[in-house]
């Protein structure tokens, strides 16, 4: 959609970008606004890379382009420092770019200041903002920017970014499961412990019955539980998907598929389906603060239950 707008050269003087955190927003607001003024593009379609006023703009100090946020509040002063850089013609490039980040975190008096400007833009002037959705800004503010959803992606395509990013780690399946289709939450993936998360979560779905439930939830760090819980539930997922006989491209952690066909045997589908319910309603109830240690203790306790007589 970026690369046909600049195609087009029809460029808006306004951009709302809306999507998660996560979903390249402002990776792509960069993007767009270095190929809005590479030099070395006589048709505008994307950045070269290699020319002085990308090369500039990567590093961040391009005299053209205005990076503002993410900061909690967006204020007045900011937004004026952005209305005065579009304000001069560019020095070397062709628009006077603004990037305001986090969009949402605008105070009203911001705002207000704002559109202004986008009522009456000067000539080579372009604004990116981004923010969660249209709704988390004004509706003045949105209705003069063009929308640019960030949508999520799909499976295969956070899987090709995590095995280029992560090339040969054993993790990047379960990554782009765990990632609902926003890439930076599959980077998070790799920034966490997560296979020691794993490792962990698979002791608790091949040696549940014989598991010290309570040395173990003892013994789980106050950060481990959240990768613990992610991994648990990636875990229980593609039991499911055995027991189901469901489709080989739905497994979320093929590396360690033999040891999951193995531990299989204690876990039929009702039995895997309901510790899944468990552990997703685990992680609901220790994110609204729930006792941490008790939790766990209990879900681990309704595992083995599960896991014991099958629950068929
Ligand atoms: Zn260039």
């Amino acid at each position: 959609m970026l690369r046909g707008i600049l195609r087009s050269g029809r460029v808006a003087h306004a951009y709302l970008f809306t999507g998660a955190d996560g979903a390249g927003k402002s990776a792509f607001a960069r993007e767009f606004s270095k190929a809005l003024n590479c030099a070395e593009s006589h048709v505008l379609s994307d950045a070269c890379d290699s020319c002085g006023s990308c090369l500039r703009a990567s590093r961040g100090n391009h005299p053209d382009i205005l990076e503002i946020g993410p900061d909690p509040h967006l204020r007045m002063e900011q937004v004026k420092a952005a209305i005065k850089h579009v304000g001069y013609k560019p020095l070397e490039g062709r628009f006077k770019v603004v990037l305001l980040l986090h969009a949402e975190a605008m105070t009203d008096q911001a705002a207000n200041c704002l559109l202004k400007s986008l009522e009456e833009p000067p000539d080579f002037s372009v604004f990116v903002l981004t923010a969660p959705s249209a709704g988390s800004v004004p509706p003045t503010v949105a209705s003069r920017c063009q929308p640019i959803p960030f949508n999520a992606c799909t499976l295969e395509d956070v899987l090709a970014y995590t095995r280029e990013r992560h090339a040969g780690h054993p993790m990047c399946e379960a990554a782009a499961f765990w990632s609902g289709g926003i890439p930076g939450r599959a980077d998070l993936f790799f920034e966490r412990d997560y296979l020691g998360a794993r490792n962990k979560a698979l002791v608790v779905v091949e040696r549940i019955s014989e598991l010290d439930i309570m040395g173990f939830a003892e013994g789980l760090g106050k950060e481990e539980t959240s990768p613990f819980l992610d991994c648990l539930v990636s875990l229980l997922r593609d039991l499911v998907v055995i027991a189901a006989r469901g489709r080989e491209g739905l497994f979320g952690n093929p590396d360690i598929r033999d040891r999951l066909e193995a531990a299989s045997a204690s876990w039929s589908l009702r039995a895997a389906l309901v510790a899944l319910e468990e552990t997703l309603r685990t992680r609901t109830v220790i994110s609204l603060n729930a006792n941490r240690r008790l939790a766990v203790e209990v879900l681990l306790l309704k595992l083995r239950a599960l896991a014991g007589d099958g629950y068929n």
